[in-house]
């Protein structure tokens, strides 16, 4: 495998990007070696830019489940270019938008549009704080919910792959408010209420765990969430970034049938533009500014580009059966992957929900983050190149999702369960 243009560029992008990289996890660290550097994208493949091929199941992180550059997306977007890129006003296609995630997600009334999910969660846990009065709030172990600083402790992914237990630059005073625990654990939960419930503001959650790893939760888990912050008053936050349209065209809260006081959004709406979004009951969104005290503002949120390309994938995500095939790809990727690591003889624990899926490589049935972090990252990063080399992407480290879409072939499919097979059988 030739990588000389990707090695070339990345001692150009390490003199004058940190790492080279824009966001951490793309620099390979805890798989070895130096990051591919991409040139394009169709369907379910990518190119690098030393013309070497592969079926992705990155997905730039999520947002691409209908697979790279889908033309309907494509052409909203070339529609709209010649149309003005930004306005800082309000347009016709916010309200389409915000009607569309209405429609959509269980637990939305009303929406608001951001730039990044990121801003989504930041401006979610200051909303449930205007509105309970409160400061406290719960995350969860090994959940992450972008990297605002109440939010980045102990917050999985990139964090956990880069050994950083809490971040320098975070104060005491803003990591003071965070109460961190188990996930799905409840008695845990019900334990931090009993002695502290009246100053907790609220519970923030991933309702299936993509930032450690793929963690589906326990039965009970996310129904005993929305009953302690019922009998305490607190807000039920889920961050549904990765979740939202994946696991459901309603999201998680849909598939579990467990419905949040507000959600979080980001990654798929956007179509694969920077966006983000939150909402949920009108009592608690008519806090927000103009309306009421809560202050939160973005000169581009709602950005014309984003919002038609989200519409745009929103429509296809709308049409009957496609989470039948996303859930029937994703469970052959799964398995097949399964498998062939039982065939070579390999401990895994393989987690999946719908089209997202994990291989952990540890003997433990994996539940929370102390359990995922048995995973021997080692072996995670050997077959992660092996099955580079045989060119399929995977993510680089262990404590992220495989992304199946709907571009991916049954072809697509098997090619990857084949590299898997052969990568392990060498790992054995
Ligand atoms: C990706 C992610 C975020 C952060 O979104 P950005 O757009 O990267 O800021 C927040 N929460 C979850 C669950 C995510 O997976």
């Amino acid at each position: 495998m030739d990588t000389t243009r990707s090695q070339q560029l990345m001692a150009e992008a390490s003199k004058v990007i940190p790492g080279g990289v824009n966001s951490p996890v793309r620099a390979f660290r805890s798989v070895g070696g130096a990051p591919i550097f991409y040139d394009h994208a169709k369907g379910s493949r990518v190119w690098d830019v030393d013309r070497n091929v592969y079926v992705d199941f990155v997905g730039s992180w999520g947002p691409m489940i209908l697979g790279h550059a889908p033309e309907v997306v494509l052409e909203a977007v070339r529609a709209q270019l010649g149309r003005g890129t930004s306005f800082g006003a309000p347009t016709e296609l916010e309200v389409r938008m915000a009607q569309a995630v209405v429609a959509a997600v269980p637990s939305i009334e009303m929406v608001r549009m951001v730039s990044s999910g990121t801003e989504a969660t930041m401006s979610a846990l200051r909303l449930a704080r205007g509105f309970t009065g409160r400061d406290l709030f719960v995350k969860f172990d090994g959940n992450y919910h972008g990297h605002s600083d109440a939010l980045l402790t102990s917050a999985g992914s990139g964090l956990v792959t880069l050994g950083i237990p809490s971040t320098p630059g975070v104060t005491a005073g803003a990591a003071g408010d965070t109460i961190v625990l188990p996930y799905n654990d409840i008695a845990a939960v019900v334990q931090a209420f009993e002695a502290r419930g009246d100053r907790i503001a609220a519970v923030i959650v991933e309702p299936v765990a993509g930032n450690m790893g793929v963690v589906p939760p326990r039965p009970g888990f996310l129904e005993g969430l929305r009953a302690v912050c019922d009998s305490f008053g607190s807000v039920l936050i889920f961050d549904e970034v990765i979740t939202g349209f994946r696991v459901a065209l309603g999201g998680a809260q849909e598939r579990y049938a467990v419905t949040p006081d507000l959600t979080t959004l980001g990654k798929i709406i956007g179509g694969g533009f920077p966006v983000g979004a939150f909402g949920g009951r009108a009592e608690i969104m008519e806090r927000l500014a103009p309306l009421g005290p809560v202050y939160q503002a973005g000169t581009l949120s709602g950005n014309p580009i984003a919002m038609v390309a989200g519409l745009a994938l929103i429509g296809e995500l709308s049409k009957p059966g496609v989470y039948a095939e996303l859930e029937r790809k994703g469970a052959r990727l799964a398995s097949g992957i399964c498998k062939a690591a039982e065939t070579a003889g390999i401990e895994t624990c393989c987690t999946r929900v719908g089209s997202m899926s994990c291989t952990f490589f540890t003997a433990e049935d994996v539940v929370d983050w102390a359990t995922a972090a048995t995973s021997d990252t080692q072996r995670y990063a050997a077959f992660f190149r092996g099955m580079l080399e045989r060119g399929v992407t995977l993510a680089p480290s262990q404590y992220e999702a495989t992304f199946t879409s709907l571009a991916h072939t049954d072809e697509d499919i098997d090619i990857a369960i084949a590299a898997a097979a052969e990568t392990l059988e060498e790992l054995s």
